[in-house]
């Protein structure tokens, strides 16, 4: 099986079958996403313990590739803290972005998503979840929308808490 494929049934199943779709309750933090180009909409819910993610959940209304990527994400993230969400992001955005970024290992299932990347028009869908949980965690109540054009992971508004 080549390795396109596999990434191709990896998103199939994330859509089909989400992980962690719903809403939690006693959410420590929630944030909307919304990509207008597309029309993907999710909301996430967190719970905390401190700096860590330990519970995630995601509900919403999108294409395949916004809710795989969600879905990817839910798994990728849980149990990790804030500075690993951050690395982990910047890795994901440049795999959506970077024609030569490489998937390493630590990418693991989320290497699924580097064939978005012949699809500029579906970055801001696998990207959305990721701009929401920044929000998430910000525990902005604002909505996230992706009209902005695709720049840095974190730009000013990203930003995470504690930080200069
Ligand atoms: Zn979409």
């Amino acid at each position: 099986m080549e390795l396109k494929d596999l990434y191709r049934d990896v998103i199939l199943d994330h859509n089909r079958r989400p992980r962690n779709f719903g809403r939690l309750e006693h959410a420590d933090a929630r944030a909307e996403g919304h990509n207008p180009l597309c029309g993907d909409r999710l909301t996430l819910s967190l719970r905390l313990a401190g700096e860590r993610i330990e519970d995630i959940r995601f509900e919403g209304k999108g294409c395949a590739i916004s809710t795989a990527s969600a879905s990817l994400m839910s798994e990728a993230v849980k149990g990790k803290d804030r500075a690993e969400v951050r690395r982990l992001f910047e890795r994901v955005h440049a795999l959506l972005t970077q024609r030569d970024a490489a998937a390493g290992p630590e990418l693991g299932k989320l290497a699924a998503l580097s064939g978005v990347r012949e699809f500029p028009a579906r970055v801001k869908c696998a990207s959305l979840c990721w701009h929401t949980l920044n929000a998430a965690l910000e525990r902005s109540a604002a909505t996230v929308t992706t009209e902005a054009p695709e720049e840095a992971p974190l730009g000013p508004a990203g930003r995470m808490a504690g930080e200069p």
